[in-house]
């Protein structure tokens, strides 16, 4: 078998949803809301099922929503996109992660990741032959520093795989790292696969910009998004690839191939959501919030050191040098308060930042006050 998967351990996600079920937990791990998500999205999915097209539908995904990811990214980014030949959809931004890689990476080309990365990314990059070269990011402010791609950019460099916002950190790359990085890229002739799926999930008003949008990188990004973390129903698998013609050309190859296409109600509904009014995002970021700055401030009370979050379902706490480490806190967490929470350091391949833990807080306030009664009582037998 091949030693990548054969060798790889089950998601972090996984095992801790696995562990909060077996000890009762509250479930502050694997990232999604406990809220249904916006009813009239899931009504249309519901009319679609029954009374529309329940059959193949086209390999690049259904005109309706291709139009409105165009016309989507240009009233929010004033980004031109041609849908015809620059946009296509992916039964989740993981399919569309594994098309972008197997059709970029030649075996033997070296790809930029930056740690904490997402668990996907590593395995999918190794299967498809790319050698990776890792720029660690560090807390509390998670920047890209120049040096850094000095050391890792050379002619060897082929593809660039950025999170942004990033997950887990909770971050948004300012407009001038990502200009740096995009000077790299064009020094070295490299193209970036950058996943914005936390793209609408923003707080404090900070602005997302999208790699794709700055004009030296036109040509030179694939830009992937889920209406998952759109329309937080992460259940529902429904991906966006946006790249220049000659990259998603290939991508599509690839695509033809992994699943070919993505379910069709799901689809007809993703391309209602899209334009919908933008009272929708502001009402979903203002909710998401709230409920961080509850649990932020109920974190701060029981005496954690909560770092900044300004993006994603998830604020991290940092355990300071004293602690024995980021995994045996969530090991004892879950087992002995029964709150689930993810050990940041999981996300390293290599010398990982182990004092730092990641909460979901995207959670109904009754279950981050149990959480948090639960890590109160669990702090103070601790100290
Ligand atoms: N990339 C990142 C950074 C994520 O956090 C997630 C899931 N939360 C995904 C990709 C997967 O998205 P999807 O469910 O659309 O495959
Ligand atoms: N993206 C989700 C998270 O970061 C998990 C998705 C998964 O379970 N693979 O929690």
């Amino acid at each position: 078998m091949n030693p990548i998967f054969s060798q790889v351990s089950t998601s972090v996600f996984e095992t801790m949803s696995r562990l909060a079920g077996e000890h009762d937990a509250v479930n502050l791990g694997q990232g999604f809301p406990d809220d249904p998500g916006p009813e009239d999205v899931r009504r249309k999915a519901a009319e679609a099922v029954v009374s529309g097209w329940n059959q193949y539908p086209s390999m690049m995904g259904i005109p309706d929503l291709r139009q409105a990811i165009a016309r989507h990214y240009q009233r929010f980014h004033n980004l031109a996109l041609d849908w015809q030949s620059e946009v296509m959809v992916t039964s989740g931004a993981t399919e569309a992660l594994a098309d972008s890689l197997l059709a970029l990476i030649e075996p033997g080309d070296e790809v930029v990741l930056f740690q904490p990365m997402y668990d996907a990314y590593l395995p999918l990059v190794r299967r498809a032959g790319g050698v990776p070269r890792f720029v660690t990011l560090r807390p509390p402010h998670w920047r890209i520093e120049e040096e850094q791609l000095r050391a890792v950019f050379s002619d060897r460099t082929r593809v660039v795989l950025l999170n942004n916002p990033l997950n887990p950190t909770a971050t948004v790359f300012a407009r001038e790292d990502l200009e740096l990085l995009g000077r790299y890229m064009v020094r070295f002739d490299a193209v970036a696969v950058c996943d914005e799926v936390w793209e609408h999930v923003l707080f404090d008003d900070v602005a997302h910009t999208p790699l794709l949008t700055l004009p030296a990188l036109r040509d030179r990004v694939v830009k992937i998004g889920s209406a998952g973390k759109i329309f937080s129903l992460t259940g529902w698998k429904v991906g966006f690839v946006c790249a220049a013609p000659h990259l998603l050309r290939v991508i599509a190859k690839a695509h033809q191939y992994v699943t070919f296409t993505t379910p069709p109600a799901l689809q007809t509904a993703v391309a209602y959501g899209l334009d919908k009014d933008v009272s929708y995002f502001s009402g979903m970021r203002r909710d998401f919030q709230a409920a961080r700055d509850h649990f932020a401030a109920g974190l701060r009370r029981v005496g954690l050191d909560v770092l900044p979050s300004k993006a994603t379902y998830f604020l991290n706490v940092d355990l300071g040098p004293r602690s024995a480490g980021d995994s045996e806190f969530c090991q004892r967490l879950v087992t002995e308060a029964r709150v689930a929470a993810i050990p940041v350091s999981a996300f390293y391949a290599e010398a990982p930042v182990t004092s730092v833990v990641r909460f979901c807080f995207a959670k109904r306030t009754e279950t981050l006050d149990e959480a948090l009664r639960r890590i109160g009582a669990f702090m103070r037998g601790v100290n």
